[in-house]
């Protein structure tokens, strides 16, 4: 029993994942300006680049360092034009709640270039003022210079990915930073005035013993971080991982022993004053990820950069995983000449799809649910058009019976404790 995905995956993409081939076919996205955004929205920027390439990773992640660094202006052009485009053709009414750089390790851009991108897409964007700015990060790609010019320019949350505390771990994963490089990101995000600081972990990693687990939890734990994500190791095609694990060369440590990790990792964070608040996270009070929730929220967002997915007033689209495809030049021409025309597809997006209301309100349900607040049945109603328990007959009623959920008043529905670690399950009852 695997307690907590690898990753967020397509159905609530807080990363870009792996683009999906699906030809596009009908339409485009709320195209003709006339959509405006009613409710907060949230802006992903992908940055595909890593200083190499995990064996267990499956995003849309170019590892090769420094050798793969010309990529990086046009990237950061390609990605300011995106911009520049879709706020064109979709007109939002108000400007983003928040702003996610995911990759990929977009620290890899370097410091002055990652924050002359964010003031470009705030200009062609706008900010909502005290908006929630993340960047994700990994330990040997900072430093105190850096991270003080991101902060200045306006970044005030910090994505740390340091997976284990073990060097061995870290090795067996082919993450060539060390413990002793996160805890110098770590101080030295402090030291640059970063209050809002989230620590990735990994359970069910190949070599892990339950107490080692708990050694590097305590020992990140002891720093404070004020959010914490921890999730488990999934074996993805087409990885160095799955390869291995085919040919029964990766030992990992099974099904009960990832629910003891788990679980220990849940009561430990409890203890220390976190609110496990959605299936993978953790977060002192006030410290939620708020770009995160409007996924789970199932609120519209807008993914810039190769693989990034974007979902809009009932469409979602991806875009192609290819970067020569994604920094290629627009035709010659006065900037606003350049948009694609309102209603032609944008060159670079891969696939798109109206959302149909049963699958909007089967993705309403089980996103809900990932909040371990629980699902509001009120404003599920208002939202989807349907009560819950009319769109998917018998379901909550068997779902209660089984004891894999709970009636939370008011009118709220629950995950089981015990559910937590087969949530997957759930909420397979609601697709
Ligand atoms: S750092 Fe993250 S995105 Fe980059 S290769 Fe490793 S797992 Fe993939």
């Amino acid at each position: 029993m695997v307690p907590v995905p690898a990753r967020p995956t397509a159905a609530d993409p807080p990363r870009a994942g792996s683009a999906c081939s699906t030809p596009a076919s009908h339409g485009t996205p709320a195209m003709g300006g006339g959509h405006l955004a009613a409710r907060p929205w949230g802006l992903y920027v992908h940055v595909p680049f890593c200083p190499y390439k995990c064996d267990y990773c499956d995003f849309v992640a170019v590892g090769g360092g420094t050798r793969v660094a010309r990529w990086h202006t046009p990237y950061a052009e390609a990605v300011t034009r995106e911009a520049a485009h879709w706020m064109a053709t979709l007109a939002p009414a108000s400007p983003p709640v928040s702003i996610f750089y995911g990759g990929g390790t977009p620290t890899m851009l370097g410091a002055e270039r990652l924050a002359s991108l964010h003031t470009a897409l705030v200009r062609r964007c706008g900010l909502t003022a005290g908006a929630e700015v993340t960047v994700e990060c990994n330990p040997g790609t900072v430093d105190l210079a850096g991270l003080r010019t991101l902060r200045a320019a306006g970044v005030n949350r910090l994505s740390i990915g340091l997976q284990a505390m073990q060097d061995t771990l870290l090795l067996a994963l082919n993450r060539r930073h060390t413990a002793a490089e996160f805890l110098a990101a770590y101080q030295a995000a402090r030291t640059a005035g970063f209050r809002n600081i989230s620590v990735d972990l990994m359970l069910a990693l190949p070599g892990q013993s339950l107490a080692n687990f708990a050694v590097g939890l305590d020992q990140v734990l002891a720093l404070g971080p004020e959010h914490l994500s921890a999730y488990a190791l999934q074996v993805e095609e087409g990885t160095p991982f799955f390869a291995r694990a085919r040919r029964g060369q990766l030992a990992l440590p099974g099904e009960d022993a990832d629910a003891a990790a788990f679980a220990l990792c849940r009561a430990r964070l409890i203890a220390a004053g976190y609110e496990h608040y959605e299936i993978s996270n953790f977060a002192l009070p006030g410290h939620r990820c708020r770009h995160n929730l409007l996924y789970w929220h199932d609120a519209d967002y807008l993914g810039l950069g190769i693989g990034a997915h974007s979902h809009w007033q009932g469409w979602r689209w991806a875009n192609t995983d290819r970067l020569a495809v994604y920094c290629a030049e627009p035709p010659a021409g006065a900037p606003e000449e350049r948009l694609p025309p309102q209603g032609a597809l944008a060159p670079w997006v891969a696939w798109q799809e109206a959302v149909d209301e049963a699958r909007a309100r089967s993705e309403g349900a089980f996103l809900g649910l990932r909040l371990l607040d629980g699902l509001d049945e009120d404003a599920y109603a208002r939202r989807y058009g349907i009560a819950l328990r009319a769109a998917f007959p018998g379901v909550v009623e068997r779902l209660l019976a089984r004891g894999l959920l709970q009636e939370a008043p008011p009118r709220r529905l629950r995950l089981a404790s015990d559910a937590v670690a087969i949530a997957n399950r759930v909420f397979a009852e609601f697709v």
